[in-house]
């Protein structure tokens, strides 16, 4: 009896290692880069809808004529329609990034399937069309995220350069680091609303000069779906 229950006590986090960290090694197969033979980037961006810095960073993307990929969370945009529908209407990507913005790290696979299936539901109702792609927030994946995407052929996509940086620096700085990181086929993974404390309005002061910046350097703009 005492046997079994040291084995069980080291079978348990073995097994939740496989399906939390060990899944990690499937994220080879993911998305982290578009593709290298133009000199092309996509902004996406995490965490809203925000009703208040969402709009502001669509201010600036109908303003520069680009066109991004939004990861929603679910709950946000049912809290906020009107600005998923904005989003979706102005021609951007739309991406589920779970319904509640929890870590995959703690769900089971009940749990998993819901926070999936429920942003799914979520943002196709607010925006009116259904996210194309999905992100896991933080990064973090479990088996049953994989098994759940691939059923329902949902790209999984990561993240070539996270330019923000938790330190504040001025916008300038900001924006100079973020062209400085470009290459081809980058996919940015910027924030449009708090999930790091301030980020909706540190975004909007620097996202001018990143796409002026950008584009001085020779990359174009474009969706993530034209540039995967
Ligand atoms: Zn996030």
């Amino acid at each position: 009896m005492k046997r079994a229950a040291w084995l069980l006590a080291g079978a348990v986090p073995a097994i939740w290692g496989a399906y939390t960290w060990g899944s990690h090694l499937l994220t080879v197969g993911s998305i982290w880069r578009g593709a290298r033979d133009r000199r092309a980037v996509t902004l996406t961006f995490d965490d809203g809808p925000d009703p208040e810095w969402t709009p502001r960073v669509l201010d600036i993307l109908e303003r520069e004529e680009v066109r991004a990929a939004f990861f929603l969370i679910g709950r946000r945009a049912g809290r906020t329609p009107q600005v998923a529908r904005r989003i979706a209407e102005a021609g951007h990507d739309l991406g589920n990034h779970t319904w509640s913005h929890t870590s995959l790290w703690r769900c089971g696979p009940r749990e998993t399937e819901r926070e999936i299936g429920q942003g799914h539901a979520a943002i196709s109702d607010a925006a009116g069309r259904a996210p194309a792609f999905f992100r896991p927030p933080w990064g973090k994946t479990n088996l049953t995220m994989f098994r759940t995407l691939h059923r329902s052929a949902t790209p999984c996509v990561f993240w070539t350069v996270q330019p923000e940086s938790r330190r504040t620096v001025t916008p300038v700085e900001q924006a100079r680091r973020g062209t400085e990181r470009a290459r081809s086929g980058a996919i940015y993974d910027l924030h449009d609303a708090d999930g790091v404390p301030g980020a909706g309005s540190r975004l909007v002061e620097y996202l001018p000069a990143l796409i002026q910046g950008l584009r001085r350097e020779g990359y174009a703009l474009v969706p993530l779906r034209d540039l995967l």
